[in-house]
Formats: structure tokens, C-alpha cells, sequence
């Protein structure tokens, strides 16, 4: 991807551990590759995308990241980060009631120093975009330039920093002397799907790039993944032919909604915890790794030997209301 602007800010490459526990439990070799690592403030697979948005910001002489997500999303909280750590100003369109208690991403938002405004599910919806709009230039009236990032920093330019991820991967398997052929990842808002996708086609490699929906559908992903990777071919000039059933989304596995969570996913994550010395998140990885085990023991997996399990963060998303979950 020469000429294009990125500022690197992760901590990269992350390391990739093989689950020993668990491998043996499920008869396969299940590896993990640590994207919660990419660092503390920063933790989890935003700040891959962010690298390409904000250098794009900086670029057009941007001050203020605007963005939006759900109240606790970890995508709002690296923006936060990455605003104060660049001395830019970051304003955030969060889905929530202002009332709701300051705790995990909420809390280091208010820590780092971003404006919020609090919208409704409804708002969020359907206006966020022109609500972004509104703050861009409310912002300019006070002098300031801002740049949107929609949410989850799933766009095109975000994308990007999956590209780089899978070719991150793919010099790991080198130098571990190991072949990945699944690739399992979480679906939020489809931009790391997206670009694992991409950059497995791109290089030719074999593996199988699998999604889990923690929201929506199997058939919605599958559109906005079609539509992300035509963006992202915008950036990179090249185009993959890709037809809409070979996007693997494996449904299933939303449980009770989007960051609603159910005692049996809380107790398969404490027991994970347990066997493994290893925490994923109630919202995302929680219910990908929960249904990869679900899917393996259905033999969904048969064909495949090494999966590498991407665990994209969200430690701070362990708030109260799936915290009671826990006996
Ligand atoms: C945002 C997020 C995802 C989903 O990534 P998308 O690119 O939005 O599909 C997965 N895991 C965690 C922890 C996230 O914060």
C-alpha cells in the first residue's frame, strides 16, 4: 500500500499464542493473535483503523476527531486516545442516556478529554451522520477543522489497517512455521472483517476469513462487507471479484442483542478465563469465541487444522450490567 498515509500508533505486530487447553479440549489447534495488545489506552483492533483515518486527518490539516458509538464502544474510546495523544480535540456521538453511570469506556472518554453528546437509539440510527455534520460545523464556527469517522472507523481508509494486519499474519505463519486455514473474526460494523478478507484474497493465501455477528444479520454484513471492499479498492486500486455467498458470516450467536449478554456466555468466559489465563469481552470476542466452540462441536470446523482466533480488545467493556452475570 505505498503512498498511503498512515501514522503508526499501535503497538505492532502482536504476538500470536496457541491455546493449549483448549486445543486439546476441541481437537484442533486453536492460536490467538493478541489485537487487545496493541496497547493500554489504545487496547484493541480500533487503533489498526485509526492509523489510516487519523493520518488522513492530519493530512488535511484536521483538529478534531468527530465519531460516534454505542455509550461504551471501544472505538470512541481510542478515538479519545488517539486525539489527546496527537493534541487534537475528539467529540463523540455516543447512543445512551446521559444519566448512565461513568464507568469503562465512558469513564476514560470523560479521563481523555473528549466532548460527548448523548443521542438517542433512534437518533443514532438515523441521524447520526448529519448529526456528526451539525458538530463539524458548530466546530468551524470556532475556528476548528473536523474530521469524520463513521462508526467504528469502518470505512475504506480504515479498512486498510487489516489489509496490514493479514499481511502481518502471513509473515508470522513464516517465521512460526505454521499455516493458518481459518481465520475467525468478530462483526461489529464489518471494517476488520472487511479488510482480513481483502488482504487474504490479495495475497492469494487459502485461508478462510470467518465472521461472527454479534449484531444485525448474516445477510446485512454480508452486504456492507461487498460495499467496504470496494471502498477500500478505491484506496488501493485494485479490485477483487467477490460474489456475496462467499462471505463467511457464521449467525447465531447475538444472544439477547447488541452488548446484551446471557449467564451462559458470562460463565463460558470465566471458565475461559480460568483454563487459559486469558479474558475476552462480553460484547464482541465473548460471543465470537463462544460460537467458534459451539460451531467446532458442530463440526463446522471439520475441515480445518489451525484457526487463529483474532482478539480484537474490549476489556473495558466489562461493565456492571454483564459483571452481575457472574456467579
Ligand atoms: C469494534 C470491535 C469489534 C468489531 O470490529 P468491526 O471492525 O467493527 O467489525 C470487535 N471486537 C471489539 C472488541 C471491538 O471493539
Amino acid at each position: 500500500m505505498d503512498g498511503i498515509k498512515r501514522i503508526r500508533l499501535a503497538n505492532l505486530p502482536t504476538k500470536i499464542e496457541r491455546l493449549d487447553r483448549l486445543s486439546e479440549q476441541l481437537g484442533k489447534n486453536i492460536y490467538i493473535k493478541r489485537d487487545d495488545q496493541t496497547g493500554t489506552e489504545l487496547t484493541g483492533n480500533k487503533i489498526r483503523k485509526l492509523e489510516y483515518c487519523v493520518a488522513e486527518a492530519v493530512a488535511n490539516n484536521c483538529d478534531y476527531l468527530i465519531t460516534c458509538g454505542g455509550i461504551q464502544s471501544n472505538h470512541c474510546r481510542a478515538t479519545a486516545a488517539v486525539a489527546a495523544k496527537l493534541g487534537l480535540g475528539a467529540y463523540l456521538v455516543l447512543r445512551g442516556n446521559e444519566d448512565a453511570s461513568v464507568e469503562g469506556n465512558l469513564f476514560f472518554d470523560k479521563m481523555l478529554g473528549a466532548e460527548i453528546k448523548f443521542v438517542t437509539a433512534d437518533e443514532y440510527k438515523y441521524q447520526r451522520a448529519e448529526i456528526m455534520e451539525g458538530i463539524k460545523e458548530e466546530l468551524e464556527k470556532k475556528g476548528h477543522k473536523g474530521y469524520i469517522i463513521p462508526e467504528g472507523a469502518s470505512n475504506g481508509v480504515g479498512s486498510l489497517g487489516y489489509i496490514n494486519a493479514m499481511e502481518e499474519i502471513l509473515e508470522q505463519e513464516k517465521e512460526m512455521g505454521i499455516k493458518f486455514d481459518a481465520i475467525v473474526v468478530t462483526v461489529g460494523s464489518g471494517g476488520t472483517y472487511s479488510g482480513l478478507y481483502y488482504g487474504n484474497r490479495i495475497n492469494n493465501n487459502s485461508a478462510t476469513v470467518y465472521g461472527f455477528n454479534i449484531t444485525e444479520a448474516k445477510e446485512h454484513f454480508q452486504e456492507v462487507v461487498l460495499k467496504l471492499l470496494k471502498e477500500i479498492s478505491q484506496y488501493t486500486g485494485k479490485e477483487i471479484p467477490v460474489a456475496k455467498d462467499e462471505i463467511d458470516i457464521i449467525d447465531g450467536y447475538v444472544g439477547r442483542g447488541y452488548a446484551l449478554s446471557r449467564p451462559e456466555e458470562i460463565e463460558f468466559l470465566s471458565y475461559l478465563a480460568k483454563l487459559e489465563g486469558l479474558i475476552l469481552d462480553p460484547v464482541y470476542t465473548g460471543k465470537t469465541m463462544y460460537g467458534l466452540v459451539e460451531e467446532i462441536k458442530k463440526g463446522t470446523f471439520d475441515k480445518h487444522e489451525n484457526i487463529l482466533f483474532i482478539h480484537t480488545g474490549g476489556i473495558f467493556g466489562w461493565a456492571e450490567d454483564q459483571r452481575i452475570l457472574l456467579r
